[in-house]
Parts: C-alpha cells; structure tokens; sequence
C-alpha cells in the first residue's frame, strides 16, 4: 500500500489540480461493475469493449521500449521533411503521393505523430522499432506468445502506428521459434 500511495503522490504532481471525494453507493454502480471484471476472464469480451489486462503491478519498474534511430530512410523521411521545410521528393507522383499523406500526420519535435480522430495522435516507427515493439508485446515479460492479431490490437492500443502494421505483426511472428517448438503438431491424416 505504501508503494501504491508513493505512486498515486508522484502521479498527482503531474496535475494542476488533484482531489480525492467520496462518492455514494448508490452513484458508484458504474465505477463498481468495471472493478468487478476485473475478477472475471473478459477474452470474450475483447471484441467488443476495449479491455486491457496489466500483467505487471504499478509498483514495478516498467519495461519501456527504447527510441531506436533508423540509420536508413524510412516510410517517415519525406513526410517528416515536407513538414519541416515544405520541400517534396522529386517526381511528380512520388510528390502527389506526400502531399496527399502529410496532412494526416503532425511533426512534434524530432517526433512524427499520425493524426487519430478518434484518440491519442499515434506515434510513428520506423521498421527497426517496430521490429523491436512486436517482440516485445508478442513475447512480453510473462512470455505470453500471443497471437498476431491480439498483438497488433495491442501496439495500437499503445500508441505506435506504421503502415502495414497487420501484416508485418503476421510475418514477424509467423517465423518466431519459440512458437514453432512449441505449436500443437497436427496429427490428422
Ligand atoms: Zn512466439
């Protein structure tokens, strides 16, 4: 618990204004069926509702995925330079193909962000980083192994955009060992 009220402490410093109030029972059944599932197996619910299970306490020092620098241009490079200078590649098309793309995008610094109008802006990664960010989740610190598509949901739901995220989830983990070895061999004729 004293762990637990050093973080809440330190979160708190983060805001302008923080209060804690009681609020009744009886205005409190929201609040008091979301705690309850957390008791329940909520897979079946994925689909529907956005659930995330934190398989690591608060308390604990959170793995934290490193910025890693693309030595090579990347998908991001013509878009993060037309943000900033305004100049465009060479080629008509390959031009076209910018201006249509950058608007969707927002430059923060040395960091580009793709536009969501339904969240958070996403940051985006080139594929050294993506590569690293779909271990990670794919293999995680309880080595869960998780299917494609749950991962890829995941990257998402943390905040990390690039394009084809489907399909390079799919390849990457398609070719992951450990999940070979252990994968139910098929014995139907
Ligand atoms: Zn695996």
């Amino acid at each position: 618990m004293q762990s637990y009220l050093a973080l809440v402490h330190s979160l708190a410093d983060a805001f302008v204004d923080f209060r804690i109030s009681q609020i009744p029972r009886s205005q409190n059944n929201q609040a008091d069926v979301l705690s309850k599932l957390a008791a329940l197996t909520f897979d079946h619910l994925e689909k529907k509702i956005l659930v995330e299970q934190v398989f690591t306490k608060s308390t604990e020092p959170k793995t934290t995925i490193a910025y890693v620098e693309e030595e090579e241009a990347t998908w991001m490079t013509d878009i993060i330079e037309f943000l900033r200078t305004g100049s465009l590649p060479e080629g008509e098309k390959e031009a076209m193909k910018i201006k249509v793309k950058a608007p969707n995008y927002e430059l923060r610094g040395e960091i580009l962000y793709r536009k969501s109008y339904l969240g958070a802006s996403l940051r985006c990664v080139g594929p050294k980083e993506a590569a690293m960010i779909i271990d990670e989740v794919h293999k995680g610190s309880c080595g869960l192994h998780s299917r494609w598509r749950t991962v890829t949901e995941r990257i998402k739901r943390l905040g990390y955009y690039w394009p084809r995220m489907y399909a390079d989830t799919a390849e990457r983990i398609r070719v992951c060992q450990e999940c070979q070895l252990h994968s139910p061999v098929s014995r139907a004729p």
